[in-house]
């Protein structure tokens, strides 16, 4: 099943969205978390399979959410080298969007610098077709990858997410500081919006804040949720805020 992590704009807490995290119950071992299926699914059409059953539930949810007359969201789907070998990717999430009568803006890709490596140019007629749907593009884990940091100008890349290992140290390491620092001023020179992942504490909050990172998500927010529990938490937010 899928869990949500919610993303919230730092400058004022909004909630804008949040990340599509899959999940798996397994018969006898229980929740399974992707780190235990994923790295194996990838290597086969089963990584496919996954991603295309997480897109049609994300979508699912942000159609009954909208219904529902929650705020509008954005959904993050993470998506592996295979997906982008697809070519008829494009052209089912544009099915999906008009099946369920959501914009475009409502669903975000999330790809890592390894999985660009590790398709190349390949990716970029699916990418060039992504770009027609108006999807936007999220490069995943950055600054953890070899990055080629061409890439950040030949494709139509909207924003970067902060390793969490990045965001981890923080607070005492001032190295980590000065790349976090460099990686919201590289976003924001070449007019990408920046995410810092797995924020856990207030001190990290506020050292990104000073930083001009415009959204965290992490564990100081909310652990991922099952969807009926993230819907209920947008709610209680919106409350809080007045
Ligand atoms: P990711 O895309 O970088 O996702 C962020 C991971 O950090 C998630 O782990 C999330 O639960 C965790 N996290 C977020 N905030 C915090 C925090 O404050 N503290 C700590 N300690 N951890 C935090 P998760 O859910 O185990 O997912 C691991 C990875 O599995 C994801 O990393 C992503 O690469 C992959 N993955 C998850 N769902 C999918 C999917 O549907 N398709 C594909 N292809 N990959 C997926
Ligand atoms: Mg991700
Ligand atoms: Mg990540």
């Amino acid at each position: 099943c899928t869990h949500f992590q919610p993303k919230a704009r730092l400058a004022d807490g909004t909630v804008v969205g949040a990340e599509a995290l899959v999940r798996w119950h397994h018969p006898e071992q229980g929740l399974l978390l992707p780190g235990r299926f994923i790295p194996m699914a990838r290597d086969t059409d089963l990584i496919v399979a996954i991603g295309e059953w997480v897109l049609e539930d994300v979508c699912r949810h942000l159609a009954a959410w909208r219904d529902a007359g929650l705020p509008e969201l954005t959904v993050a789907v993470n998506l592996a080298a295979r997906h982008f070998r697809e070519p008829r990717l494009p052209e089912r999430l544009a099915a999906l969007l008009a099946q369920y009568d959501l914009s475009a803006a409502t669903v975000e890709l999330e790809l890592t610098e390894s999985t660009l490596l590790d398709v190349g140019l390949e990716t970029k007629t699916t990418i060039e077709s992504l770009r027609e749907t108006g999807i936007r593009l999220v490069i995943d884990d950055f600054g953890t990858g070899y990055s080629n940091l061409a890439y950040l100008k030949n494709l139509p890349i909207s924003a970067l997410k902060i390793d969490r290992s990045l965001i981890r140290d923080l607070e005492h390491d001032p190295n980590d500081r000065a790349i976090a620092a460099a990686v919201v001023a590289l976003s924001h020179v070449m007019g990408l919006t920046v995410v810092a992942e797995g924020v856990e504490t207030g001190h990290q909050r506020q050292i990104l804040l000073e930083q001009g990172c415009e959204f965290i998500q992490g564990n100081l927010l909310s652990p991922p949720l099952p969807a009926e529990a993230f819907a209920e938490w947008v709610i209680g937010q919106r409350r809080k805020s007045g």
